[in-house]
């Protein structure tokens, strides 16, 4: 049995607790319309065991989320007509992470819709992407 959260409010949604509008479900995988959407039919992809951050999903789960997520954005750009989509994961608060079960966010997005994402640092050192590169190697 994947493990749950008696206090998790996606646990909850999963298990049928709490009212969500689905859009797909299968053993492993549950998908719903986020309560407070950027877009008209941004939809969120969890796991249906409570798995905190990507870093806790085991790798045959995870295995399962990416043709899910693929599957579950094609049928958004062909329902919404949406242009393209941002498929979105936060982990750990200092992410914006505020659900703690992990899930990833379907954004539609439209040409010109106007939406911003991070602002992008330029003329970074070259030394320093070495450094940062060779870090991230060694930890891994
Ligand atoms: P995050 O910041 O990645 O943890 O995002 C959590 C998302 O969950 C937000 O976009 C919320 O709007 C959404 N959310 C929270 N509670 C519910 C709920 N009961 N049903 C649907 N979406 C929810
Ligand atoms: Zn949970």
């Amino acid at each position: 049995m994947p493990p749950v959260s008696e206090s998790c409010i996606f646990c909850r949604i999963a298990k049928g607790e709490l009212p969500s509008i689905k859009i797909y479900e299968d053993d492993d995988i549950l998908a719903f319309l986020d309560i407070n959407p950027v877009s008209s039919g941004h939809t969120l992809v969890i796991p249906k065991g409570h798995y905190e951050t990507l870093l806790d999903i085991p790798d045959a789960l995870g295995a399962k989320m990416t043709p899910a997520l693929a599957r579950i954005g094609r049928a958004i750009m062909t329902a919404t007509k949406a242009d393209g989509f941002n498929c979105l994961q936060n982990n750990f608060a200092a992410s914006g992470q505020i659900v703690f079960h992990s899930h990833w966010h379907v954004i539609p997005r439209f040409d010109g819709d106007g939406l911003k994402q991070w602002p992008h640092k330029t003329n970074v050192d070259a030394a320093a992407l070495q450094a940062v590169a060779e870090a991230i190697r060694a930890a891994l």
